[in-house]
């Protein structure tokens, strides 16, 4: 058996739900890896559920019932990654190659309990190089894992990039290729702003930013473990042979844009709540109750006057309605509560903005030019984000896009 030394030729390659989303783009990505590994490379693959299948499940589960969310629940979403790793075997088994598809608890991706939810804990990496060193194919099924007392587990949607980046770093690979249906990461959702222009490098921070306010291109936990273990990653497209983005460390010395990139988040509302009683003892247990009930807060305000107390804060739309029930349940008629829906967070973001002032400036410059009101803030070093109506999204996007010196110029 040839010992591997460096595992420089092992390249671990995901593939997104529209890359297996027919029995004819199977066909595809089986050719493209038998043309890798003609030209020596040996792969390690992961692969999503076919494109729509999960929701389909999700939408059976709801159907017999919306709140259950048990070990069921994760076993009957892992069933979609099964079909795709099967026929993606089937298809590389034709071309002559030799596939194993595995299952994650056939190979050993070991989770916590956490379902829906789970983190993976450590993964059999000797069992995955020694069938490279057999020359296999491994083809692992995304998104799912396995916890302690043989339970099947999901990482959350979208965690098929998260399996992709664990399999990296379990084989110390130094990097990660990330197969899609778009040629890059973007300066902005192209559906929104149709002068966005793809992006040649991002770093980590970067992208995991992007990631937490509204880009849909990369799960968040994959871009925090890629920077854990400084495994780049290479997103591309699966049906063309040019390079994509490279997320990649930051490098000290380099000259990065003042803004990267535009993300939005069009499914927002705001909570506000005046007055409310003062000091901290009432904001804490609020929130208490609302974590207790998977709430998720986003941006908070808080001020304090003559008049009374004023908090509020935003949350995805799909929370609205437990969180109002908490507020009735626990505070009744006590506070005075606005509830603002049809609203979006739209955020700049980039690395370079630690080394220039007037971001902020120019920020709500564009806004108040284009007599757009905000209604919450909130800054990092790297980046701001406001909620604004829903209707000025575009304008408000397509503007800052602009002034930033984003748009593509041609
Ligand atoms: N199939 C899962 C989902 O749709 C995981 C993934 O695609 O990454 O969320
Ligand atoms: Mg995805």
């Amino acid at each position: 058996m040839e010992e591997i030394k460096t595992h420089s030729r092992i390249v671990v390659k995901k593939f997104g739900g529209t890359s297996v989303g027919s029995v004819e783009r199977i066909e595809k990505v089986a050719e493209r890896i038998y043309q890798d590994v003609q030209k020596g490379q040996r792969p390690i693959l992961v692969a999503s559920a076919m494109s729509g299948e999960t929701n389909r499940l999700v939408s059976m589960a709801h159907q017999v019932d919306p709140r259950y969310r048990g070990e069921a629940y994760d076993m009957l979403l892992a069933s979609g990654e099964q079909v795709s790793i099967s026929l993606l075997a089937i298809a590389l088994e034709k071309r002559g190659l030799k596939a194993a598809p595995l299952l994650a608890y056939q190979l050993g991706i070991n989770t916590d309990s956490l379902h829906s939810q789970a983190r993976i804990l450590n993964i059999n990496s000797e069992k995955l190089l020694g069938l490279v060193n057999n020359q296999m194919i491994p083809i692992v099924a995304g998104f799912q894992g396995v916890d302690s007392s043989n339970k099947i587990t999901t990482l959350g949607r979208g965690g098929s990039d998260t399996t992709a980046v664990a399999l990296a770093a379990s084989i110390q690979a130094d990097s990660c290729e990330i197969y899609t249906d778009v040629p890059a990461v973007f300066t902005a959702d192209p559906r929104l702003i149709p002068k966005a222009k793809e992006i040649p490098t991002l770093n980590y921070d970067e992208m995991m930013e992007m990631a937490s306010l509204g880009s849909k291109v990369l799960h968040f936990r994959c871009v925090e473990l890629a920077a854990k273990y400084k495994i780049k990653i290479h997103l591309r497209s699966t049906f063309e042979t040019r390079e994509g983005t490279w997320i990649l460390p930051e490098e000290k010395n380099m000259e990065n844009p003042v803004v990267s990139a535009v993300t939005h988040e069009p499914l927002t509302a705001v909570i506000k709540l005046f007055p409310v009683p003062k000091g901290t003892k009432f904001i804490a247990d609020l929130f208490s109750k609302l974590s207790e009930n998977n709430v998720v807060i986003d941006i908070i305000t808080q001020s304090y006057n003559e008049e009374g107390q004023r908090l509020a804060f935003s949350l995805p739309m799909s929370e609205l309605e437990v969180a109002k029930d908490v507020l009735e349940k626990n505070y009744g008629g006590e506070l005075g509560v606005s509830v603002l829906q049809d609203k979006a967070k739209i955020s700049i973001i980039g690395v370079g903005m630690r080394n220039y002032s007037g971001v902020a400036y120019r920020f709500f410059k564009v806004l108040s030019d284009n007599g757009i009101d905000v209604e919450l803030v909130t800054t990092s070093d790297i980046k701001v984000s406001a909620i604004v109506d829903k209707a000025h999204l575009q304008l408000a996007a397509t503007s800052l896009h602009t002034e930033f010196g984003l748009d593509a110029t041609n």
